[in-house]
């Protein structure tokens, strides 16, 4: 059998091998594709993945180039322009038919351009949290990405993780795996390592791990029989996810407004037309051109590609502080988060344990050491005690073998694979004088029960090396007091003495430390595996071990940004109340943080829970089902809440979320599928980062529309006057063209670039459902496009007033229109602060080339012949070109002065929401 096979997988493509996996025998199998229980050595490792390539799944093509070129010009709009255009060209109008043209080719290839962009940069963002495996490679087990598996790889899954690839299983202990969308069985299958029949169809393969399928509880280890396509899920489809959608709620509100906002303009131009050839005899030639010019020029037709650019920008920004966006609505709602619940492992902590205390029934031991460096004493009041250490080093043996880490020495450092705090063990081992290897394999392990967050604890049974059989469990300390019966002592078992721990404990956790027991028991049943029953009488308490996991330093800064922005921060643990009480307190949470525990909450009448999750700051001994009560709480006061998670069953609370944050390094997939954020450093300092950029987020889509609306406004309120009131049109049809066209490509987009204005994190959160047009804005598009009617009427009349052209006054206007467009840029870029400083003055790279891009244009169409021909311009004297700065500086102090009252009188807040 194993001749075939051998044989057989040197064909990648060859199905019935691969079909036979199932059929044989765990050891044939790894001796088929020259493998064994240690795994393989990255040298052949590397040769098997040049022969079978990456383990992958080819992605879904994206739509053909020109096909997303030709979507751009599918819109009433531009269907509507083009018209124009045709007509314009009918009637022998040639530059306006060719500028309608430029304008509507122009748009449509900024807003290919920035939409292939941002989709690039989104998809490059998402493959930077692509999915790793456990695997075995030259004897250690590494974390590899699922990518680089090959056929032959050992690998290790858990609860919460994707099958990486095909496996079959050479161990699995309470392995479920749901295999739904595989064989649409919904129950998950419980799976062994035992050979099924040939023919058995898929579901009933229980031996095998198929790829893409997710591990529901337990642990397995498996061979890779099958990589990328070649696996189950390649064969069925091997297209995975396409591109998503550029879409979120807030850009879906801004399209539907575009849309209305476009049929308005239209009834609007109808209407004007009418007017201007009924009542002020316009040729309807002249009058149709005047209002497709103005019609063009009032939609703002490039505001949904900006603020699309204003997103992915975003999303870039966080991805840069490490928080890697899965969703892009979460861009936004990151922005109005008010409640943020984090775990303390590994997110308000360094998650870098260091065991500092034993604790046996007649000893508490210290131990010295930093880090995960495996030097330091065992001591007992500053001195060696042998007794002491004697008691010590029976606990520390049993917790180095209730244990899955290892650690290891790269380049002078030492790093743990596996469980940090299992790491600590392995490290406090060696201080103590054993070595991890020996014991570990003179102390065969015959089975485990896996740490679960939901039982806290994780046994193991193995052969003693002096012969007879020994179980050990660590865990939860109050956990295993309520499973012992006994307690090991000097003189062996004694009654167990709850009252004495429970006091070590608290002792313990009052120091922040992180606490765990470890017991014993010879079993009761001769067998070598384990289950929970083995568990029920007969254990003994041998002590307890208390680890420093030290607080992230910058931490407590971000929690008080938190604080002045309005954001309330919870921290949700499994760890022990005192514990997580003193660490509350050492990152300065609240000036006493409340704390609650799971054992409180679930006695806690549902009348009152939401008042106490509400009152409470750190929820202790929790479990993923409390933090699923927790947000619902939270939600049914309007909170809007970001909740962190990592394990399996977090998946229900994080989804429940309005922002699920999963951790990168220690969350299993499970976790991060059902989150929109997923963080690469697993820091909440992250999180508070990527709360600011959504904030600044939604600034920059508020600014987009600040600008652009009130600019498009102003240049054309001041044509309809004229047609109203039957004097000179103050720009020709070409010219509102012309200010559409340089204008909304490079100046409107500059503020999708815009840096976090200073205070940002001193406001409160947004209300989660305040309307993106707020009274405030609604206010300053009003006001806004009233003063840039009045100054370019103004320059209008002052230039024929002066007796000059009337090509002049025009340009004169246009120019005016672009220098107002200019302050109000400065202005607006600072909505909650004065834009009058050196900061405001200077401008990011982004504004300043925009306006050498628009200045040059400017002084093009003012002075340069073409110009003159194309747009009817001519050229303006300096005196007449300070003027219109100087109308540019008043307009920019008016600005000024408005954003100081509504500062003044409070009401930015209020009609802000
Ligand atoms: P957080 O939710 O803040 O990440 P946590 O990591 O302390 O908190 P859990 O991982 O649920 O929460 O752990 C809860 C308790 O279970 C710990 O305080 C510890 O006593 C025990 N425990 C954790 N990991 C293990 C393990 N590998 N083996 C045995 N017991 C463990």
């Amino acid at each position: 059998m194993t001749e075939l096979l051998q044989v057989d997988i040197t064909g990648p493509n060859d199905q019935a091998s691969e079909e036979m996996w199932h059929a044989v025998d765990a050891d044939c199998v790894l001796a088929g594709l020259s493998t064994d229980r240690g795994g393989l050595s990255s040298d052949e490792a590397a040769r098997r993945l040049a022969t079978y390539g990456p383990n992958a799944l080819p992605e879904a093509s994206r739509r053909h180039p020109l096909l997303r070129f030709l979507a751009q010009f599918n819109n009433t709009l531009i269907y509507f322009l083009l018209a124009a255009a045709v007509a314009a060209a009918i009637l022998g109008h040639r530059i306006d038919a060719a500028v309608i043209v430029a304008v509507v080719m122009i748009n449509a290839i900024v807003g290919f351009i920035q939409e292939d962009k941002a989709e690039k940069a989104l998809n490059a963002i998402r493959k930077m949290i692509s999915p790793r495996a456990h695997a075995w490679r030259d004897g250690h087990r590494i974390s590899i990405p699922a990518a680089d598996l090959v056929p032959g790889d050992v690998v290790m899954i858990e609860a919460g993780d994707r099958v990486p690839a095909d496996l079959r299983l050479t161990r699995a202990r309470g392995l479920l795996i749901d295999e739904a969308m595989l064989t649409g069985e919904s129950v998950a299958s419980e799976k062994h390592d035992q050979p099924a029949a040939a023919d058995a169809p898929l579901g009933d393969r229980l031996c095998m791990a198929f790829s893409g399928t997710l591990v529901s509880a337990g642990q397995g280890f498996g061979v890779v029989v099958a990589t990328g396509e070649r696996t189950e899920i390649g064969h069925i489809s091997t297209l995975i996810e396409g591109v998503e959608q550029l879409t979120t709620p807030l850009l879906g509100q801004i399209n539907r407004f575009g849309q209305r906002f476009t049929w308005v303009a239209l009834s609007a131009a109808v209407a004007i037309f009418a007017f201007a050839t009924l009542v002020r005899g316009y040729e309807w030639p002249d009058a149709l051109i005047v209002v497709v010019a103005m019609a063009v020029g009032v939609v703002p037709e490039g505001l949904p590609a900006v603020i699309t650019i204003t997103l992915a920008i975003g999303v870039q920004r966080m991805a840069k502080r490490n928080a890697i966006i899965r969703s892009l609505p979460a861009v936004e709602t990151l922005g109005a988060t008010s409640v943020i619940c984090s775990d303390k492992t590994g997110t308000l902590t360094r998650n870098e344990m260091t065991a500092r205390r034993i604790v046996t029934a007649e000893h508490t031991v210290l131990v010295s050491g930093s880090g995960y460096i495996p030097q330091g004493e065992l001591t007992v009041d500053g001195r060696k005690d042998a007794e002491a250490d004697a008691s010590a080093i029976r606990l520390i043996r049993a917790a180095l073998l209730c244990n899955d880490a290892q650690l290891r020495e790269v380049k002078g450092h030492y790093v743990v694979d596996g469980d940090p705090m299992e790491g600590a063990l392995v490290a406090l081992a060696i201080k103590a004088g054993l070595d991890p290897v020996r014991e570990r394999s003179e102390w065969k392990r015959s089975d485990e029960i896996p740490f679960d967050a939901q039982h806290r604890f994780m046994a193991t049974r193995h052969a003693a090396a002096s012969g007879g059989q020994v179980i050990f469990v660590k865990g939860a300390p109050e956990r295993l007091l309520a499973m012992c019966q006994t307690q090991l002592g000097r003189d062996g078992l004694q009654p167990l003495d709850t009252a004495f721990w429970t006091d070590r404990i608290s002792l313990a956790a009052a120091e922040g430390e992180r606490v765990l027991g470890v017991a014993v028991r010879s079993p009761a049943r001769a067998s070598d595996q384990l289950v929970f029953a083995d568990l029920d009488e007969g254990l003994a308490f041998m002590g307890l071990v208390g680890f420093i996991d030290p607080p992230r330093a910058e931490v407590i800064q971000a929690i008080a940004e938190c604080r002045s922005a309005g954001i309330v921060v919870k921290m949700i643990t499994g760890d022990h109340t005192a514990t997580a009480d003193a660490i509350a307190r050492q990152l300065k949470l609240t000036d006493s943080p409340d704390v609650v525990s799971g054992a409180d909450l679930d006695r806690t009448p549902d009348a009152g829970f939401i008042g106490v999750v509400t009152q409470s700051d750190v929820f202790a001994r929790t479990n993923p089902e409390h933090k699923l009560r927790i947000v619902r709480a939270l939600q049914s006061t309007g909170a809007v809440v970001a909740m962190t998670g990592d394990g399996v069953n977090d998946a229900p609370a994080l989804k429940q979320a309005d922002v699920g944050i999963a951790m990168g390094h220690k969350g299993t997939e499970t976790a991060k599928e059902a989150s929109e954020v997923v963080l690469l450093d697993d820091n909440f300092v992250s999180i508070v980062a990527a709360v600011q950029e959504g904030r600044t987020v939604y600034d920059n889509i508020r600014k987009v529309i600040a600008w652009t609306i009130p600019t498009n406004g102003g240049e054309v309120l001041a044509v309809i006057l004229a047609i109203l009131f039957g004097f000179t049109l103050p720009m020709n049809p070409v010219q509102i063209l012309w200010i559409n066209l340089i204008l909304t490509v490079t100046l409107g987009l500059v503020l999708a670039f815009e840096p976090p204005e200073p205070g940002v994190m001193k406001r409160p959160p947004r209300p989660a459902h305040a309307p993106l047009l707020s009274p405030f804005l609604v206010w300053r598009i009003v006001f806004v496009s009233v003063l840039f009617t009045a100054g370019a009427l103004g320059i209008f009349f002052y230039a024929l007033g002066k007796g000059l052209p009337l090509e002049t006054a025009r340009t004169m206007v246009v120019n005016a229109v672009v220098v107002f467009e200019i302050f109000y840029l400065f202005n607006v870029r600072y909505l909650h602060m004065s834009s009058f400083s050196f900061r405001g003055a200077l401008g990011t790279p982004a504004v300043l080339l925009a306006l050498i891009v628009v200045i040059a244009a400017q002084l093009a169409f003012t002075y340069a012949p073409v110009m003159h021909t194309l747009f009817e311009t001519t050229p303006i004297g300096v005196s007449d070109g300070l003027v219109i700065l100087g109308a540019g500086v008043v307009l920019m102090v008016v600005l000024e002065l408005e954003k100081l009252l509504m500062r003044r009188i409070g009401a930015l807040h209020s009609l802000d929401r």
